[in-house]
C-alpha cells in the first residue's frame, strides 16, 4: 500500500472513531416516552387497579349460561361452585388478548378418576381451552392433565395442590388474528402459571378444542371467557381480567 493510501484510511478511521465518540451518548438510548401508565398491585387476594373483576365473590352478574339466560351456578360465602347439568357459564363482555387470573378448587372430597375427577375450564372466546382438572395424584392423558392446553400441550409440570386446595391460574391469551378470507394471519398463542409456576410458555395455539378429531381455525372477533359445567361440583373465587 502506497503511504498516501495508508494515510488516507488511518485519516478515514480516525473519523469513524471521532464520529462515534460524538454519535453515542447515554441520552441516545433511553426512551422517555411514552411513560408506563400507574397501575396498583394487589394484595394478596385483591386485582390491580386496572382490571376488570369478572367475579369478586357476591353475583353472577357479569355471566350469562352459554345456552341463553341467567347463570345458575352457586354463589356462597364469596365462593362460585358449579351446580351440575346447569350448564357452561360465559362472561357477558367479550375480550380480545387479555392476562386472566382465576382461581380454583376440585372438591375435597375425591369421586372418579381421570376426566372424571375435578374437571372444568377455562375457554377463551368459548373455544380455546385451559383445562382445569384435580391432577393430584390422578391419572389421565398428559395432554388432558391440569394446564394442559386441551389435547394440544402437555404442561411442562405438574404443579397441582391437592383435592379441596385453592389453585392459581395466571393466563396470558393472545387471540388469532384472521385475513377478511378467513385465512390465519396470526395463531393465537398462551402462558400458563399454575400456582406461581410457568406450565405453557407462549404455545401456539392450534385451533379449537375437540374432543375427537384435530383442532382448527374458525374466524373470529372478540368473545367471551367460559367457565366449564364438566358434571363436577368444582369452585371459583377472585376472577379478574386485564385486557391487552
Ligand atoms: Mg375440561
Amino acid at each position: 500500500m502506497k503511504a498516501t493510501k495508508l494515510f488516507a484510511l488511518i485519516c478515514l478511521l480516525g473519523m469513524v472513531s471521532v464520529a462515534r465518540a460524538q454519535e453515542w451518548h447515554p441520552e441516545l438510548t433511553e426512551l422517555w416516552d411514552p411513560v408506563p401508565p400507574l397501575v396498583t398491585p394487589g394484595m394478596g387476594l385483591s386485582a390491580p387497579s386496572d382490571a376488570l373483576i369478572l367475579f369478586d365473590g357476591t353475583d353472577l352478574s357479569g355471566w350469562e349460561k352459554v345456552r341463553g339466560g341467567n347463570a345458575e351456578w352457586v354463589v356462597a360465602d364469596g365462593v362460585l361452585t358449579v351446580a351440575p347439568g346447569t350448564g357452561d357459564i360465559k362472561t357477558r363482555n367479550v375480550f380480545g388478548s387479555v392476562q386472566l387470573h382465576i382461581e380454583w378448587r376440585t372438591p375435597s372430597k375425591v369421586e372418579g378418576d381421570g376426566q372424571g375427577r375435578g374437571n372444568s375450564g377455562v375457554f377463551f372466546h368459548e373455544t380455546y381451552e385451559v383445562q382445569i382438572l384435580d391432577s393430584f395424584n390422578n391419572v389421565t392423558y398428559s395432554n388432558g392433565q391440569a394446564g394442559s392446553i386441551y389435547k394440544q400441550y402437555i404442561p411442562l409440570v405438574n404443579a397441582s395442590k391437592g383435592p379441596g386446595e385453592w389453585q392459581i391460574y395466571d393466563i396470558i391469551f393472545e387471540s388469532p388474528v384472521f385475513a377478511e378470507s378467513g385465512a390465519v394471519i396470526k395463531p393465537a398463542f398462551v402462558t400458563v402459571l399454575h400456582n406461581g409456576v410457568l406450565i405453557q410458555n407462549h404455545v401456539e395455539i392450534k385451533g379449537h378444542t375437540p374432543y375427537i378429531g384435530l383442532p382448527k381455525y374458525t374466524p373470529h372477533g372478540k368473545g367471551s371467557i367460559k367457565l366449564q359445567d364438566h358434571g363436577n361440583p368444582m369452585s371459583f373465587r377472585n376472577i379478574w381480567v386485564r385486557e391487552l
